[in-house]
């Protein structure tokens, strides 16, 4: 076992509905180095961050996901967020009848904490959330105002894996840069490792990770710099990918 790799993904196939959507998929992520996945809409992208965390219908027929050396293949949800991984979804659903306040009340209660602490309330004030403490979860939020409440239950359970989902998309500049500057602030005071799906690219503009890949054809290319690999997508496709898979091997080895 590599002490050094935080998520080993091995031969994943997954199916959704009986219906296959990621085949013999392979990913290795040191710990404290965040990625940022591009991929063509469909590619699975979303498939796999939902498997990772465990969503209970996106079912593991091939392979084997290790968090920490540890086999979490089977573990549900819950089991998965107390080992210290933690998601943003990519469409966060309304919730009417519990409010904004109780979420963050029962994502400290799993990390042991019954109230809110000075520093809970500082990230909720940086987050520009004070003023829906007590509103319905995401009950006429606008975009940006769902995103920032989903980083903000995902930052208070403290993670070691931290999953955006396209945190970028329908979100306004404001927001996004609110959301990028929270989430690079604990990724570097915390030693977590992120894995950032984008989309559009945005996010590169506000938050620093190194290294991206590429998901196409249940396969990941091309270990390089994000603005780089976001510039050749944009320029020729993702077809141009394909062609850089030997720097799969940097990392796989
Ligand atoms: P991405 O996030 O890269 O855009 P997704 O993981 O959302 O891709 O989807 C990958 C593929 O899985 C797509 O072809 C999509 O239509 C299919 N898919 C997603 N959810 C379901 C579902 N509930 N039932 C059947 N197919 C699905
Ligand atoms: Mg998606």
């Amino acid at each position: 076992m590599n002490n050094n790799i935080i998520l080993d993904i091995q031969n994943l196939t997954v199916e959704i509905d009986g219906k296959e959507i990621l085949h013999n998929l392979n990913l290795r992520i040191p710990k404290s180095e965040s990625y940022v996945l591009f991929g063509p809409n469909g590619s699975g992208k979303s498939t796999l961050i939902n498997t990772i965390i465990g969503i209970p219908n996106y079912k593991v027929v091939k392979g084997k996901i290790f968090f920490e050396g540890k086999d979490i293949t089977n573990l549900p949800v819950d089991e998965r967020i107390k080992l210290g991984i933690s998601m943003a979804f990519q469409n966060p659903p309304e919730i009417k009848g519990v409010k904004l306040l109780d979420i963050i009340k029962f994502c400290l209660k799993k990390k042991n904490e019954e109230n809110l602490e000075p520093e809970h309330y500082e990230l909720i004030e940086k987050l520009n959330l004070t003023s829906f403490l007590e509103r319905n979860i995401n009950v006429g939020f606008s975009g940006g105002e769902r995103k920032r409440s989903e980083v903000l239950q995902m930052l208070l359970l403290r993670p070691k894996l931290v999953l955006l989902d396209e945190i970028d998309s329908g979100v306004d500049i404001v927001s996004l840069r609110l959301i990028a500057q929270e989430v690079q602030r604990y990724i570097e005071e915390s030693g977590a490792t992120a894995l950032i799906i984008t989309h559009q690219g945005e996010i590169l503009n506000h938050i620093f990770i190194k290294r991206a890949c590429v998901l196409l054809d249940s396969t990941i290319y091309c270990y390089a710099d994000p603005q780089e690999i976001f510039k050749t997508i944009k320029q020729v496709g993702f077809e141009k990918c394909v062609e850089c898979q030997k720097r799969v091997c940097e990392i796989d080895g």
